[in-house]
């Protein structure tokens, strides 16, 4: 545990108001959102899983 900043309490955790990009996998045509993973290459990204990429219809 450790305590960030200051005494703010009894603030909610769940951030409502910050939704995730999403994207269509090029291969499978799904939505997918984004990952952590992807966050220095979110732009270059096309499909939804390794598996989709080494598809990679289109
Ligand atoms: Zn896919």
């Amino acid at each position: 545990m450790s305590p960030r900043g200051g005494g703010e309490r009894g603030k909610p955790r769940r951030a409502a108001g910050a939704p995730k990009p999403e994207k269509l996998c090029s291969a499978c045509g799904r939505p997918f959102q984004w990952r952590r993973k992807w966050a220095a290459c979110w732009e270059q990204v096309k499909y939804c899983s390794d598996r989709c990429r080494a598809r990679g219809a289109g």
